[in-house]
């Protein structure tokens, strides 16, 4: 019986990438293997595709009865939402253990480096199998992607050479240029609806039995939201009541200036202060040095949710 690879709801690069390059690998060693997604690629991801000449993996949203191999996430909220009818065999991840479980004995490739598809080269090697250009092209381009080009704080020296070695198979001479090309697809927001801005990074995390939405937007300049920062907080709030929510967060990154501004709405704005000692304004609040909602914006909060 074959398995599926997939990774995350609302899919990122690394959830993308790693499914076709996971996928890619179980089947070059005898374990048929089919990559999928849970919804929407996003515009950075199809750069990726278009740039190595991949299709999307298909969408399949239902896994009753099906192998899976979990890619970027432990989470049940961002999971298949039948992922307990589903057999899961392994799991392949970067984030904080979630409340995922199994009725089986499954393959665990748990790391605490920057992106799920450094561990699947690390996979790849164990297995000696050789990569093929493309699909480096891909894991070369989710690195870049989850680790914010190496200035991420959760990016390990084991992601640096990672990217080293995967970018000499692709034949990328300069992959910091092919990161900033990406960093700046991700960047063209003007023209999207808003709530398709808010959606596109966006996790839901139970904190201490609170549901807690977090939404991120990475850009080179924070300039890009002027705009629209208004009607941005306004559907974060109105997003709140609709999922009957706790909070819901947007940081919008600066990966230039290396800091994130948090946009509020939480029935308990104090929080934010606990979490972070600094004091919103506003429903707003700059978070100097923060760019990862992984290391650096969820542990304080689950801190003082608990
Ligand atoms: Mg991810
Ligand atoms: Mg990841
Ligand atoms: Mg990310």
């Amino acid at each position: 019986m074959s398995m599926y690879v997939v990774g995350h709801k609302i899919p990122d690069s690394d959830s993308i990438c790693g499914a076709i390059a996971l996928a890619y690998l179980k089947n070059q060693i005898g374990e048929p293997a089919i990559p999928s997604r849970l919804g929407d690629v996003s515009p950075e991801t199809q750069f990726i595709l278009d740039r190595f000449g991949f299709e999307a993996p298909e969408l399949k949203m239902s896994y009753a009865g099906e192998n899976v191999y979990i890619v970027d996430h432990t989470e049940k909220t961002q999971a298949p939402d039948d992922i307990d009818q589903a057999t899961v065999v392994g799991v392949v991840d970067h984030h904080k253990l979630g409340d995922l479980t199994s009725d089986t004995p499954l393959e665990c490739w748990i790391r605490p480096v920057g992106c799920s598809n450094t561990i699947i080269k690390m996979m790849y090697d164990f297995y000696n199998v050789e990569i093929p250009a493309d699909i480096a092209g891909l894991m070369l381009c989710a690195i870049l992607s989850d680790t914010v080009i190496f200035k991420s704080p959760t990016c390990t020296t084991a992601d640096i050479k990672c990217v080293e070695a995967l970018a000499e198979i692709a034949g990328i001479e300069d992959f910091k240029e092919l990161g900033m090309e990406m960093f700046k697809v991700k960047s063209a927001v003007a023209g999207t609806p808003v709530r398709d801005l808010v959606m596109r990074d966006f996790k839901d995390f139970n904190m201490n039995g609170n549901l807690v939405g977090i939404g991120q937007l990475e850009v080179i300049d924070l300039s890009v939201f002027d705009e629209i920062k208004t009607d941005l907080a306004a559907d974060i709030a109105k997003l709140k009541e609709e999922g009957g929510r706790h909070s819901v967060f947007l940081l919008l990154t600066d990966i230039m200036k290396e800091g994130s501004q948090m946009l509020i709405a939480s029935d308990d704005e104090g929080l934010v202060e606990q979490a972070y000692g600094v004091t919103p304004e506003e429903s707003k609040v700059w978070l100097d040095g923060v760019l990862s909602r992984k290391k650096q914006v969820v542990p304080p909060l689950q801190g003082v949710f608990a």
